[in-house]
Parts: C-alpha cells; sequence; structure tokens
C-alpha cells in the first residue's frame, strides 16, 4: 500500500522589508496542524488537496503534517522558522515508513540564519527518511532553486504560469513522477541551467506564453519528464538568486542538461522581449486621463504584498489627487487602524480619515481624506484561482471628488474583481482601477479591463532589476550587465 508524508511550509521573503515575518503572519495566512485538507484550499494548500486524493485514488494513505505559509514580508523570524520546520519533522519520525513524502513550498524563504530554508528542510528530511524514499517538492515559480535543495530532492516541479494558477495542476505532475518513481518505473535525475538574469516573466502573454507551451511539449518525451522555468525572486538577496531552468530527466543526466540549456538559451534570446512594460505614474496617468473609455487598470507593481511590500503606499493616490482625476478606485490598503476608525464610525457614517503610509519609508506619506463609510465586510475574501484567500474585515470608503478606497485588515494584494464586488462597488463604471499588485490581478482584471498599465510607482518592490542593492547575490546578471555569460 502506497503510503505518503504530506506537509507544507513556506513565505516568499524580501529580505529588503523591514516588516519582521513572524508566528502571528503565519497564523493569518495558511495555517493547519494536519488538518488542511479538510478547509477550503488556498494557493499553498491545495497541493495537499491533490496529493491526498491522488494518494486515495490509489487505496494509498496520507500522514498529513502542517500546512503553514505566511503573506510574504521580511525575513522570517528564526525561532519561527525552526519551530514550524520541526513541527513537520517530528510528524514524520512519527508516522513510521512512508514511500513518498512530498512537500509545498516557496522556494524563496529566507530566516535569520538560514539563507535557503527549503534546502535545510529538505535536507533534514531526506536524513530521517534515507536514500529509497522518494521526497518531491513543489515550489512557486519566484523560487531561488539551490544545490542543496537538488541534492535532497528526488523531484521538484515549479509553477508554470504567472499568474499561478495552475498550482494543483504541477502537484498532480510531481505525484505521479514522485510515485513512479516509488514503483521503479522511472529513476529521476535532475539538472539545473543558470540563466543569469533577474526579471519578471508574464506568462499569459507572448513572447513566454510559447516558451511555457514548449515546456509543457518537451514533457513525456525522449526522457524528459519535466521542466520547470525558476524565475527567481528580485528581492530575495541570496547566493541562489537568478532566474534557472530546472529539469527532470529518466536516468539520464545528459538529457536533463541539454533540455536545461537549450530552454535557458530560448529564454536568454527572448530577453529584449521580456524587459519590464512599466511605466512611471506622469506617464500613466497621461494615460488615464486621455483613455476614451474605462475601467482601465493599473497595476502598482511596487507595493504588492505578494513580494513583501506593506500594501500602503500613497504614492499614486497622492499624483491621482494632485491631478484632480476622479472616478477612479484604488485598493487595497492595508490599514488596520483606518478599518478600527471606520468600524466605529459605522456604514454610512462621514469622517476624517489618515490613509496609509503607516510602513515605512517605502510607504510614502499619509494621505488625510474626508470620506464616507459605504460598506463595511467581515471575513471578506477574494477568489485566487481554484482558491479563496482572506481579507480580513475590508471597509469600502469614498471621498466627494470620485476616489474610491478599499482597505482591508489582512495584507495581501489584490487578486481578484470579487474582492471589490463584495463590497457592492461597480468595477464597470470606474474610469480607472489602481490594483496593488504585480501579475496575480491579471487573470481576473484582463477580461474587464479597457487597458492594463504597469505602473512604476516607487514603493518597496520596484521594478529596476539593475539597481537592486544586492550584497550576497553576487553572481553578473542581466539587465545589470548586457552579457553576463561574458563576465564570467
Ligand atoms: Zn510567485
Amino acid at each position: 500500500m502506497l503510503r505518503t508524508f504530506i506537509a507544507c511550509l513556506g513565505t516568499e521573503t524580501n529580505t529588503f522589508s523591514p516588516m519582521p515575518t513572524g508566528m502571528q503572519t503565519f497564523e493569518e495566512g495558511t495555517f493547519y496542524h494536519g488538518d488542511a485538507t479538510r478547509h477550503p484550499p488556498d494557493l499553498f494548500s491545495e497541493p495537499l488537496h491533490v496529493w491526498r486524493r491522488m494518494t486515495e485514488e490509489r487505496q494509498g494513505q496520507t500522514v498529513e503534517s502542517l500546512a503553514a505559509f505566511a503573506q510574504p514580508g521580511g525575513t522570517t523570524v528564526r525561532a519561527v522558522y525552526e519551530r514550524l520546520r520541526d513541527e513537520i519533522l517530528d510528524d514524520l519520525r512519527r508516522a513510521g515508513p512512508v514511500d513518498v513524502v512530498l512537500l509545498a513550498m516557496h522556494g524563496a524563504m529566507v530566516a535569520e540564519g538560514y539563507d535557503d530554508c527549503e534546502g535545510d528542510l529538505l535536507a533534514r528530511v531526506r536524513a530521517i527518511v534515507g536514500p529509497e524514499v522518494v521526497v518531491g517538492a513543489e515550489l512557486d515559480l519566484h523560487c531561488s532553486v539551490t544545490a542543496r535543495m537538488l541534492a535532497n530532492a528526488d523531484v521538484i516541479v515549479t509553477f508554470k504560469e504567472y499568474p499561478h494558477v495552475d498550482g494543483a495542476a504541477r502537484a498532480a505532475e510531481l505525484f505521479d513522477i514522485c510515485v513512479r518513481a516509488r514503483e521503479g518505473a522511472v529513476r529521476p535525475v535532475m539538472a539545473v541551467h543558470d540563466c543569469r538574469m533577474i526579471n519578471m516573466w508574464r506568462t499569459p502573454v507572448e513572447p513566454f506564453r510559447s516558451v511555457v507551451a514548449q515546456m509543457q511539449a518537451a514533457e513525456g518525451r525522449d526522457g524528459v519528464l519535466s521542466v520547470s522555468f525558476a524565475h527567481g525572486f528580485p528581492w530575495g538577496d541570496v547566493a541562489d538568486a537568478s532566474a534557472k531552468v530546472l529539469v527532470v530527466a529518466d536516468g539520464e543526466v545528459g538529457i536533463a542538461e541539454r533540455t536545461a540549456r537549450n530552454f535557458g538559451d530560448r529564454i536568454w534570446d527572448l530577453r529584449e522581449q521580456c524587459r519590464q512594460p512599466t511605466v512611471d505614474i506622469t506617464a500613466a496617468l497621461d494615460a488615464l486621463a486621455a483613455a476614451p473609455r474605462g475601467p482601465v487598470v493599473l497595476a502598482d507593481v511596487a507595493d504588492n504584498a505578494g513580494g513583501g511590500a506593506p500594501s500602503d503606499s500613497t504614492f499614486v493616490l497622492a499624483a491621482l489627487l494632485e491631478r484632480g482625476i476622479g472616478n477612479v478606485l484604488v485598493g487595497h490598503f492595508w490599514d488596520p487602524i483606518a478599518v478600527r476608525f471606520c468600524q466605529e464610525a459605522g456604514e454610512g457614517a462621514t469622517l476624517d480619515l489618515r490613509i496609509g503610509g503607516k510602513c515605512g519609508v517605502a510607504s510614502g506619506m499619509p494621505i488625510d481624506l474626508r470620506v464616507t463609510v459605504r460598506r463595511i465586510v467581515a471575513d471578506a475574501r477574494q477568489s485566487f484561482g481554484t482558491s479563496t484567500s482572506s481579507m480580513g474585515t475590508a471597509v469600502w470608503v469614498s471621498t466627494d471628488d470620485g476616489i474610491d478606497l478599499t482597505l482591508n485588515t489582512r495584507r495581501t494584494q489584490v487578486f481578484h474583481p470579487d474582492g471589490f464586488e463584495q463590497l457592492g462597488i461597480d468595477l464597470a463604471a470606474r474610469h480607472g482601477i489602481v490594483v496593488k499588485s504585480t501579475q496575480h490581478f491579471y487573470d481576473g482584471f484582463a477580461p474587464i479591463a479597457s487597458e492594463v498599465i504597469y505602473v512604476a510607482a516607487p514603493g518597496a518592490i520596484p521594478p529596476d532589476f539593475a539597481a537592486i542593492p544586492y550584497t550576497k547575490f553576487t553572481t553578473a546578471y542581466w539587465p545589470r550587465v548586457e552579457d553576463p555569460f561574458a563576465a564570467g
């Protein structure tokens, strides 16, 4: 009988962020002690649902451990990481013999004293289960693949899609390869090609749409089991920060190496087409003002909570107010204090409210506005792919000048229109919608947007990749140098 051990531990660590990631951030995120699969799935618990279902379809048995995932922020507190990690390891020791260990992790988690949390966890798992048990890991594509991860896992698969709409599909593929490996039907070997690039790649649009399709077409033929492109996480200052192609082949490492290099070359050749499409605030608001119809969606990419930003920056809002542009919605501001005041005043109340600008210099200055509280929703949620994510308490406030704002108590980026719509906001009637998100908003908003503009406002995760002040990541990389391979 097949016995699987499943767990999830992760966050995406912005090592430049001043916001500590402690136990409270995990508790507010995904946080289940062995029963995540009895609750609705979210992005990082969903693989556990898939793995349990697939195990049970084979009349197997699943031992389920921790599922803990924190909203991206600053470096994880050491004792918190160690406590969560050790909970998984203790469960694994108690589980008795298992055939396959499957872990859902991010791949860019940093804790105090641990630049490679995933490599650390995998090494400790391997030490417990020994070399015969198959160890598989599913990672977010914004991960830093390390030698330690490769040495201690049999199979690593990353998401292929950004927005990450394919967590469940990749989980199923990982399960399939790992179980076949356990049965002796395949012998997975992995190889990595370092692309020496720091960038963001948006997969719904060309040229990257085709790269994803080519990766999938290569799988399951000529000895290739899986092709992943690990985009890297630009705001994680770790030795392995750069983008890498990771290939799993059956038995022959040469096949994995050649395939990884081929895809790496393809991605390198597309670099100019994949440069960031961002414009500055002035150009973005010029385009908004000139747009014949709405809603124009402006992505405030530098204040994306999903990259560890505070989600309370006011730079775009300040510019809108200064130029007197109305009929614009901006959200979601992480501002528990402002939400508290709105709750005290109640729906329908008009009050002076200080909004945003509270977390640090990357947040800009707070803005004082006279607003009317239009709607308050406790336990607000928004869709993301096939799962949903909590927003805490959400509030819609409006000014007399046609500025609508959403405020909430659980820090999160904008994933989907329903996050606004549950408050009663009619998105189609807005000329502009400013979403604090880099790309995850795209799936839900592209169908309703007259136009999508990526705005390079100031903030915690500015999209100028040549200028990120790395100290631990010392490899020459594009776009800081034109040819990092020549630089050696
Ligand atoms: Zn990601």
